[in-house]
This record gives C-alpha cells, sequence and structure tokens, in this order.
C-alpha cells in the first residue's frame, strides 16, 4: 500500500456499525449497543417513508377521508348528513403538525442525546469495500453495516412529464390547495388510497390503469369487486397507456392517452403518479463494496438479512420483495438479533405476510390467492361469505364486502385469506394468526367464541362454509 494511501486511512473514522437510512432501520441501534460506536447516515428528513410520506400521514389522511365520505353513506340509513366543505390546509396542518415535530424529535435525540451514536446528514455511497463516503465530505469505514436505505416512487416513461410538473407521495399530502380535478396515474394500493383520499374530500378523481382491473395483484375476485365498486364512484380508465403530458394554457395538465378505443385525454388540475416503487440501491454504488443485486434491484439477502458480503445487513425496501413496513419492522429486529448474537442468527420469517388496502372498501389479504393455489398445482378448496349475511353487515347495508378463505381439504390448513369490506385490515387478523400457530379451519371455526354480532363472524361462516374432506 502506498504512503498516501495510508496517510488517507489514518483520517477515515472507523465504526462498529454504520446504518445507512432512518427509517427501519433507526430502530436497531437500542440500550444493547450503549458500548458499540455507531454511525447513522440520513438522506433526507428523519424516521423514512412510513412516518413521513407512507403509512402513518396516509392513514391520517384516509381517517380524515372516511369522516368526509359518512354523508355518503348516511342517507341510505335515514340519517341526512350533508358535507359543508373540507378545509385542506386545516387537514393538512394538523396531520403534519403531528408528524413533523416527531421526525424532527428523532433526528435532535440521536444527533444531541445519545453518546455513542453520529448522525450524518448526506446521501451515502460506498467507495470501497466496507468504506462509505458519507455525502458530508467525511468517509467512514466499519466492522459491519446495515443498509435500510428503502425505496422511492417509480417515475414512468410518459412524454414531456418533468417538464410538466407531477406529484408523486412524497409530495401530494402537502399541496397547497385542494385540486378540482386530480389525474392519479397507477392502479396499486397507493393510487387506490390516495383516490379514496381526494375523491372523499370532494376532487373529481380519474384512475388511468395500464392493466385491465385495478389491484391486479389481489385476488382475481377481490380485485374485479373493487374495480366495480371504483367505477361508479370515480372515473376509472383501464387498459390504458399513458404516452404524453402537457400543460395547457390555462394552467391544466393534459394526460395523453392510448387505450382500446384509440387516443384520449384526461385534463385535471393536478397530476399524481403512483406506478410503484424502486429500491434505493442505485444510489449507493453497492458495486464498490461487492454487495449482489437482484436484476430489479433489490439488494441479495439470505433469511439472516446477511448480503453477499460479510458483516453487511439489509433489511426493509431495499431488499424485500414486499415493502411493507410490518415486514421492514420485523426484518430490523431480525437484524438487531443477527448483530449482537452473531453465533445465534435468527431467519426472519416470511411466511404468512399480511397486506392491506386502505381505501374504501377496505381489502386485506394473507397467503395464496386462489390463481396463486392453482398455478402452483395445490390441492385447495375456497369459501366465500358476504358481509350482508352476517347480523353487523346486514345491520351496515353493506351490499360489496366479502371475505374468501382457501384451505386444504384433506388437514384444514389454512392457506389463504382475501376479505374486501368495513375494517378488512382488522377482521383478518385472526386468520394471520391461525395460519402462523398452525390452527386448522376446523379447529378456529368452532374451537372459539366469536362475538355476536361483530364483524369477524364473516370469517366464521366462510371457514364454516369450506368443503373440506
Ligand atoms: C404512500 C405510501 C403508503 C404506505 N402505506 C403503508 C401501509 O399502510 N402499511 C405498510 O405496511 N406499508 C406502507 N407503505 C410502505 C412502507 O412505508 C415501507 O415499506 C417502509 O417505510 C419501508 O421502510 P424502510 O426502512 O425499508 O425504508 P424507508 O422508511 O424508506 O427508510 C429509508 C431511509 O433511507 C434514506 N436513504 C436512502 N438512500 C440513502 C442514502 N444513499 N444515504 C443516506 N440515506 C439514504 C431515505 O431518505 C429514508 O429515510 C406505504 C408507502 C407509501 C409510499
Amino acid at each position: 500500500m502506498s504512503a498516501s494511501r495510508r496517510g488517507l486511512q489514518h483520517d477515515v473514522r472507523h465504526f462498529d456499525l454504520v446504518i445507512i437510512g432512518t427509517g427501519s432501520g433507526n430502530s436497531i441501534a437500542d440500550e444493547r449497543f450503549a458500548d458499540w460506536d455507531i454511525a447513522i447516515v440520513e438522506k433526507g428528513v428523519f424516521g423514512g417513508t412510513c412516518l413521513n410520506v407512507g403509512c402513518i400521514p396516509t392513514k391520517m389522511f384516509v381517517h380524515t377521508a372516511d369522516v368526509a365520505a359518512a354523508p355518503r353513506a348516511g342517507g341510505r340509513l335515514g340519517v341526512d348528513l350533508s358535507l359543508d366543505g373540507v378545509r385542506w390546509t386545516d387537514v393538512r396542518d394538523r396531520i403534519f403538525g403531528r408528524i413533523d415535530p416527531i421526525s424532527e424529535g428523532g433526528r435532535r435525540w440521536r444527533a444531541e442525546e445519545n453518546a455513542n451514536v453520529t448522525v450524518y446528514e448526506g446521501t451515502a455511497r460506498f467507495v470501497g469495500p466496507k468504506t462509505l463516503d458519507t455525502g458530508t465530505g467525511e468517509v467512514i469505514t466499519a466492522d459491519r453495516f446495515v443498509i435500510a436505505a428503502g425505496s422511492r416512487p417509480v417515475v414512468p416513461d410518459v412524454a414531456d412529464l418533468a417538464s410538466v410538473g407531477y406529484h408523486t407521495s412524497d409530495t401530494v399530502m402537502r399541496l397547497d390547495e385542494l385540486p378540482r380535478r386530480l389525474t392519479i396515474l397507477g392502479s396499486g394500493f397507493v393510487a387506490a388510497e390516495f383516490a379514496h383520499v381526494f375523491s372523499s374530500f370532494g376532487v373529481e378523481v380519474t384512475v388511468v390503469a395500464r392493466s385491465d382491473l385495478l389491484l391486479r395483484h389481489e385476488d382475481a375476485e377481490i380485485a374485479a369487486r373493487f374495480t366495480s365498486v371504483a367505477a361508479e364512484k370515480w372515473d376509472v380508465r383501464l387498459s390504458r397507456k399513458a404516452v404524453r403530458a402537457e400543460r395547457a394554457s390555462d394552467g391544466s395538465v393534459r394526460l395523453h392517452l392510448e387505450g382500446p378505443d384509440g387516443a384520449e385525454v384526461v385534463v385535471s388540475d393536478e397530476l399524481l403518479v403512483a406506478v410503484g416503487r424502486r429500491p434505493n440501491s442505485d444510489l449507493l454504488d453497492l458495486a464498490a463494496t461487492g454487495v449482489e443485486l437482484h436484476p430489479d434491484g433489490r439488494i441479495v439477502v439470505d433469511e439472516y438479512q446477511r448480503t453477499s458480503v460479510e458483516g453487511i445487513f439489509a433489511l426493509g425496501d431495499i431488499s424485500s420483495e414486499y415493502q411493507l413496513k410490518h415486514v421492514a419492522n420485523h426484518e430490523a429486529r431480525v437484524v438487531q438479533h443477527n448483530l449482537l448474537n452473531p453465533t445465534d442468527l435468527k431467519a426472519s420469517d416470511h411466511r404468512f405476510v399480511p397486506a392491506a388496502v386502505f381505501s374504501s372498501p377496505q381489502i386485506a389479504s394473507v397467503g395464496l390467492t386462489e390463481e396463486q393455489a392453482g398455478a402452483r398445482g395445490i390441492r385447495y378448496v375456497s369459501a366465500s361469505q358476504a358481509y350482508a349475511s352476517i347480523a353487523y353487515g346486514w345491520a351496515m347495508e353493506d351490499t360489496t364486502g366479502f371475505a374468501k378463505v382457501l384451505a386444504d381439504p384433506a388437514t384444514g390448513q389454512i392457506l389463504g385469506a382475501h376479505i374486501i369490506g368495513p375494517q378488512a385490515s382488522s377482521v383478518i387478523q385472526p386468520i394471520i394468526q391461525a395460519m402462523s400457530f398452525g390452527l386448522d379451519a376446523r379447529t378456529m371455526a368452532r374451537g372459539q367464541y366469536w362475538i355476536h354480532p361483530a364483524m369477524p363472524e364473516v370469517i366464521e361462516n366462510a371457514l364454516l362454509n369450506l368443503p373440506l374432506d
């Protein structure tokens, strides 16, 4: 090694552990790491996606939207309500007035009150094996790294999109004013949740989807039901390809589409792009340290969240196929354990990962869809139960919700569940528990009381309907 290289290394501060990203990665360094010298590197707002621009603010908007949508449901029940208005800036400022101080408080706590933690506020990039440029003018090294740098919105290839200006989930919740018309490009859960939020606030919403169904990754019957309910509330354009964006002289956005009936244009005041997210691995120059990637940009990890380089772990959206906060949190706990117990490693448990869509109606799912079970040649039976056929759903006069359960006919083992309807994200939890702890459908249905007349009776009845051997 040359003298100058050795000299450079003297200036490089060495840590026991470097964590890149303050979303789920920030929870790792607890009191058990008090005698570790730790660096945390963050390029943006402290606390990551979920706290600042993801799960938390969206659900605060969704709850507010559910309240705003109440008049629509009330009339049918004989309760006449009217929505006098939505004070958008008050809604927005209430939400971020609660979130922003948490983010800033977290940053201050780490930077000023954690004696063993050094915070670098910059965009990290590897410049050599286990050697990181912190983006602050300082290069650091460490024995161990945790890469928890998350993902970001994908920007689709639509001509003139950048010059016209568009929003993503990172910016749309901070709009200065509520638009009269909003076009949402995309058909996944982010698109579905924002369509509910903005339409409940009185915005005319158009949803443009490349696929012939919204939420096409859900069980096909659930996706079809959601798409037909959505089409009654929003202008839903399916099987459309967005080709060009244009800003008209009156300030409106014109999105040019190609669809089954040829060319068409959607005009609105704002455009929200919600076509998916990509891992932030490209920002990190991972080749410089030898960390391997999947073709889609996710970091390759084994069941212990170890990357291809000894001592470097990855977790959450940057490595996971799920892109869910409860998965990122679980993986962070696994990495935490494995850092503390290198001779007694724990594996991540990805057997039964549930997910929910907080739109209207809500959707929740866990395990196999019918399509996946069929494609994998798995023998299964399924049963569905309408919310309208259980007492509480009947009381609500719900007309569109149902729960579907899949099970192995021979053993009764539950293979999957898919729910669309009120509180689906909570109603599904007993199924997640049953699958996780190996409770079969018969035992689950008849081995416990089900509160009457509560919503989970929809699960009880679906289980009882399963045509098991
Ligand atoms: C609109 C929306 C709604 C969502 N709703 C839900 C929901 O209801 N339920 C759910 O389970 N999930 C939801 N998610 C997904 C969830 O937010 C993510 O799965 C989760 O936050 C991922 O956590 P993470 O720790 O992997 O990454 P993040 O929380 O994104 O943290 C990564 C951090 O790394 C930083 N970073 C990136 N690159 C660098 C770099 N080179 N140098 C330094 N720092 C860097 C980023 O600034 C960021 O702070 C939602 C996501 C969105 C966008």
